[in-house]
């Protein structure tokens, strides 16, 4: 939900540094480390992982590539037969993912085992007295946290470095054998730490464009992107979905009386008290103004409705602002009543307006304003 996100991050810059880095990378090596605040939000990310996912394989096949053809030339070079042999069984299976990825096909091994494999091999060889194949576990130990299954990577750092270090002591002096491991080390840290700052980064920016500022609700852009997945899920599988248009009524008299601060305090205490009675499922966005979408996934009308009628109540009894109570007036529409995104917003607009002419405080249904006469005015501003 949209409050305990804004919590959540309100919490995050009170801890002390150390903390704040503890927590970071705790986040940053769980499994899902993408930040989200309701269930809809699983699918965008569902999508941002696949994609992150092939882009991570390709990364990962080229680095292998650069590695593992040196390594092979150098073993056909030297007349070493079976790191030749191994090297070019490992190449010959990157080239064969390679063919079906370019062919839009599913690649038969996951970019985490090839890639412990390549390690493998390295160690391998500088077990067998290749001592400078040390040096390409460097790259491979940067290629590592891209991977998106980051305990994964983790884990294979981790194996990795424990495999390597009974090779590197015996063989190399004992102050450059800690110079190599203290910098494969880092290597890995460094590249680690500058993935998840990209992640981090990038979490915050999306974060920030669908947020409202002032409230901590979604805005009106992932709104628009909500409603359109559900339309899409009504018109192809048949999901219901319905939409709640919440507008504050008579709230120009509250910032008269009162002034703006204390009207912008109250429209921060109504998306309160909305999010704390609405399902995670649901969104809850600013529309605009003092007015307010929640969009309810599968829920047909009549669990709209008493929906609505539920926040109605809780409004009103609640206060807003100390003192003072307010009300509010919601439309209602179901999704298998809208052709179109503007369709449904115009239609729940209409439903609204019906309850404001009836005296505010009140909800109603989009399918009941086809049987009032009266023209229908638009109560908030054009869709888009
Ligand atoms: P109605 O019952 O018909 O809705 O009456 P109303 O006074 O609420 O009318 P309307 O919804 O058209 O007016 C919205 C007012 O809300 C206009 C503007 O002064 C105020 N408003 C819009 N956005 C904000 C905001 O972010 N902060 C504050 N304090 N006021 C806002
Ligand atoms: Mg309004
Ligand atoms: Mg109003």
């Amino acid at each position: 939900m949209a409050i305990t996100g804004m919590e959540e991050q309100a919490k995050q810059y009170q801890l002390t540094p150390w903390r704040r880095l503890k927590r970071h990378f705790r986040e940053a090596f769980s499994e899902q480390f993408e930040y989200r605040r309701n269930e809809l939000d699983a699918e965008g990310i569902h999508r941002q992982e696949r994609k992150r996912f092939r882009d991570a394989y390709r990364y990962i096949l080229l680095l292998l590539v650069c590695v593992l053809f040196p390594m092979l030339a150098h073993n056909v070079y030297t007349g070493q037969p079976l790191l030749a042999a191994a090297s070019f069984i490992l190449l010959s299976v990157i080239f064969a993912n390679i063919w079906l990825l370019s062919r839009s096909r599913r690649a038969f091994l996951s970019p985490t085992l090839l890639l412990l494999l390549a390690i493998l091999l390295i160690l391998f060889a500088v077990a067998l007295g290749q001592l400078h194949s040390l040096f390409w576990l460097y790259p491979l130990l940067a290629g590592l946290p891209v991977m998106l299954r980051s305990r994964r990577a983790m884990l294979i750092g981790v194996v990795s470095g424990a495999m390597a270090l009974p090779l590197i002591f015996p063989n190399f002096p004992l102050s450059m054998a800690v110079v190599i491991s203290v910098s494969l080390g880092l290597t890995w840290l460094v590249s680690a730490w500058l993935v998840f700052a990209v992640t981090e980064q990038s979490r915050r920016l999306r974060d920030m464009a669908i947020t409202d500022p002032l409230t901590g609700a979604y805005n009106r852009r992932y709104l628009e992107e909500q409603a359109r997945h559900a339309l899409n899920a009504w018109q192809r599988s048949r999901y219901p979905a319905a939409m709640l248009l919440i507008d504050v009524d008579h709230f120009k008299r509250v910032n008269d009386r009162y002034g703006h601060a204390a009207g912008d305090q109250a429209i921060k205490r109504l998306v309160e008290v909305i999010s704390a009675r609405i399902r995670s499922v649901d969104t809850l966005c600013r529309f605009g103004g003092e007015e307010f979408v929640v969009l309810l996934k599968e829920t047909g009308i009549a669990g709209a409705r008493q929906v609505g009628e539920e926040l109605r109540r809780l409004v009103a009894d609640a206060r807003l602002l100390p003192e003072v109570s307010m009300t509010i007036s919601i439309g209602v529409c179901e999704v298998k009543e809208a052709q179109s995104l503007d369709h449904w917003f115009n239609l729940a607009d209409a439903a609204l307006y019906l309850a404001k002419s009836k005296g505010r405080n009140r909800v109603e249904l989009a399918a009941r304003v086809a049987e009032h006469t009266e023209p229908i005015v638009r109560t908030v501003p054009e869709w888009r």
